[in-house]
């Protein structure tokens, strides 16, 4: 076993990472050690690394929470994952498991949850140390860079598309076609939506068309609650992954009567919403953060089998400073997923029943 891992680690505030060596930690009763093979790079890891949240992160802190590996340690108590096995490492690392939100699948709303990169030691390293309970199992066969972002960014579109309450063959609107757009459209697609999508870049347009939106407007030519409203009458759900205060007016004018804008997509603004239009129309309007762990797999199982596939742009632990820059540019198509290298599909310890008996 080695001894000394390479990680990536946030020392100040807005100042670049550092990629140190440190000791490979050893897992505690409960934990697992697990070996990193991919991992996401999400914004949530830039304001980590920024410090500009309302709850800051203690540092030094490894920002990550979109990791893939192998589990190669256990501790105290743990029966399962088992070594060998292959697992997810996702933001939610741990919750109290008692109180009326994880009684009632609500962990992620948890008051005494710890989040993967922030409070505890992320996936921005060759090892990492996770919560039994909170891993997520990896089907067999899943390609582990490309299932790296269903962690987060796959669960939060699919649980996002899911509380839009939008049924099979009905109209869905996605506003912004970046890092969880693209992924919220083959998500759409599989559940069987219509979909349209909206954002102000032509390229990403394209790219939507390309992935199955089959109305593709450009909100800065056009407005696209008018297009929606008499195209098709209005979208039954609208899933916003864009931050501005305008994108979500905008979703908002995209609803039919009975619709559901649900948000995602993380902004400081506030939202002016009019009263009469929002009563007479019977609009909801909700905010969606993660998923469960039994979202997770749910996710996990559409991308198991290659049927969601993120734009990947693989890059190394050292290259960490340059990813953050383009995601601060948002310049690109897609995901960033450090790549660490090691075997190329999910497998697991030999069991019975099978850890993921789900899938
Ligand atoms: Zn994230
Ligand atoms: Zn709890």
């Amino acid at each position: 076993m080695v001894e000394m891992m390479k990680a990536a680690v946030v020392h100040a505030f807005g100042a670049p990472l550092v990629i140190v060596e440190l000791p490979v930690p050893e897992p505690g009763p409960g934990q697992v050690l697990v070996k990193i093979r991919a991992s996401g790079v999400c914004h949530t890891d830039l304001h980590a690394a920024d410090g500009d949240w309302p709850v800051k992160p203690r540092l030094p802190i490894i920002p990550g929470h979109e990791g893939v590996g192998f589990v190669v340690a256990v501790g105290e108590g743990v029966d399962n994952p088992r070594v060998g096995d292959c697992v997810g490492i996702a933001w939610l690392h741990s919750a109290c498991g008692e109180c009326d939100y994880c009684a009632n699948g609500w962990e992620t709303l948890c008051k005494c949850q710890t989040n993967t990169g922030y409070t505890q030691s992320g996936t921005f390293a060759e090892y990492t140390l996770a919560d039994a309970d909170y891993v997520v199992p990896i089907p067999d066969g899943s390609e582990l860079v490309s299932v790296a972002p269903i962690l987060c960014a796959g669960v939060t579109v699919y649980n996002g598309l899911k509380r839009t309450d939008a049924r099979k063959g009905e109209w869905v609107a996605i506003s912004g076609i970046g890092g969880l757009g693209h992924m919220a459209i083959q998500y759409a697609k599989l559940m069987g939506f219509k979909i349209a999508a909206v954002d102000v870049d032509d390229e990403k347009l394209a790219f939507a068309s390309e992935l199955g939106a089959t109305i593709a407007i450009n909100a800065r030519s056009e407005d696209p609650g008018e297009v929606l409203q008499k195209r098709v009458g209005g979208v039954h759900g609208v899933l916003v992954t864009a931050s501005s205060v305008r994108a979500y007016e905008q979703a908002y004018r995209m609803l039919r009567p009975g619709g559901t804008m649900t948000m995602i997509g993380l902004g400081s603004g506030a939202l002016a919403v009019p009263i009469y239009d929002t009563v007479i129309n019977a609009i909801t309007i909700r905010g969606s953060v993660v998923g469960s762990r039994r979202i997770m797999r749910e996710a996990m199982e559409f991308a198991a089998h290659g049927k969601i596939k993120a734009a990947i742009h693989a890059a190394r632990l050292e290259d960490i400073n340059a990813v953050f820059d383009r995601l601060r540019r948002g310049d690109f198509e897609g995901r960033f997923v450090l790549d660490f290298g090691g075997p190329d599909y999910a497998s697991h310890a030999d069991r019975d029943p099978p850890l993921h008996a789900w899938a």
